[in-house]
């Protein structure tokens, strides 16, 4: 960095937790902008970026090493990286439940050699992070790691700090939901969240679940390539149909997600348009409160007689207008 040029927004990458890594790699994904986009500063207004991911920085060494990777996290602690963004991936555990050593750790202590909670270190530098960013369902919800039976009392990172935490700058904790993530929500979220540590963006605007209400205000079935099958009962009776997936368990009706719209990399897939049913992968409760996955959600014989008469007329009614303009089709 040259002389009056301001510092770097650092990004502290926390992924210790209980998690599997998918959110990183899907970031690697994001072409909206891309995180090579984010990183080497090809966006313009956003600040100078110093990104400390594990997934592919080339430091790696201990504490006070050469190159050493957990120095920045130690940085941060001393309070000399201002501004820094903590991003954390993986659900939290309560080390409360624990007898012994850590559920999750991340970094060792080099004054005992054992390793530091990844616990520990939220509680450490979230009261000094600019923002907190949640990536994925586990570390915004606590996800898969949360079902009922696991012992470690995984939690998502608002469970932890609470609701209604703020940072010290006034952000709360931001949740990008998904398992994984959607690459480019995630890329997104950061660049808002970038701009607006330098100035350059307003208060990031989210819902009550804390996701980013721009991404989440629609639900999978509004965004869906098949709802028209869904208006009129046309449903799938098994995989590899065109048809509505709801009889095989797609929830896409209640679930807050832009993947049909937006499409998985590059605007390409998305869940039922690519024929897999919605499980509900971004919302609070997932899985526990969506499973059995692959059974019809509501339980029954659904649609309603009301809906399938309404249904009925549709198709009817279309089919006749569709003769009536295409010639080819009569
Ligand atoms: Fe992995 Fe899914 Fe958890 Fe992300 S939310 S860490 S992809 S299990
Ligand atoms: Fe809705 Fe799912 Fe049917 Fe798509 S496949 S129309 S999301 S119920
Ligand atoms: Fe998850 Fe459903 Fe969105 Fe697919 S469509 S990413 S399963 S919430």
């Amino acid at each position: 960095m040259t002389k009056g040029e301001p510092p770097a927004v650092h990004v502290l990458w926390m992924n210790g937790g209980l998690g599997c890594d998918g959110d990183s790699v899907a970031l690697t994904a994001a072409t909206q902008p891309s995180i090579e986009e984010i990183v080497l500063g090809g966006l313009p207004g956003l600040p100078k970026i110093a990104m400390h991911w594990p997934l592919l920085d080339f430091e790696c060494g201990p504490a006070g090493g050469v190159d050493s990777f957990i120095d920045w996290w130690y940085r941060a602690d001393r309070g000399e990286l201002d501004p820094f963004v903590l991003v954390v991936e993986g659900s939290v555990p309560d080390e409360s439940t624990n007898s012994a050593g850590c559920w999750a750790g991340f970094g060792t202590d080099p004054a005992t050699g054992q390793p530091i909670s990844t616990t520990e270190w939220l509680d450490r530098l979230a009261p000094k992070a600019t923002a907190v960013l949640a990536a994925g369902t586990c570390a915004g919800y606590g996800g898969i790691h949360a079902m009922a039976g696991n012992p470690t009392g995984a939690m998502g990172v608002p469970d932890h700090l609470g609701w209604d935490w703020k940072s010290k700058d006034g952000i709360p904790v931001v949740v990008v939901p998904g398992c994984p993530v959607q690459p480019d929500n995630l890329s997104e979220t950061i660049l808002h969240l970038l701009y607006q540590v330098a100035g350059n963006a307003p208060m990031i605007d989210l819902d009550e679940a804390l996701r980013p209400r721009w991404l989440f205000e629609t639900t999978v079935h509004e965004g869906c390539d098949r709802a028209g099958y869904y208006e009129q009962d046309d449903f799938a009776r098994q995989f590899g149909s065109p048809k509505c997936l709801v009889k095989l368990g797609c929830w896409g009706q209640v679930v807050r997600c832009n993947v049909p719209k937006r499409g998985w990399i590059n605007g390409i897939g998305g869940c039922p348009n690519v024929g897999g049913i919605c499980i509900a992968c971004t919302m609070p409760g997932f899985p526990d409160k969506f499973m059995p996955f692959m059974e019809h959600p509501l339980g029954g014989t659904t649609p309603a007689p009301a809906k399938t008469l309404n249904g009925t007329a549709i198709r009817v009614l279309r089919d006749v207008r569709s003769k009536a303009a295409d010639p080819i089709i009569q």
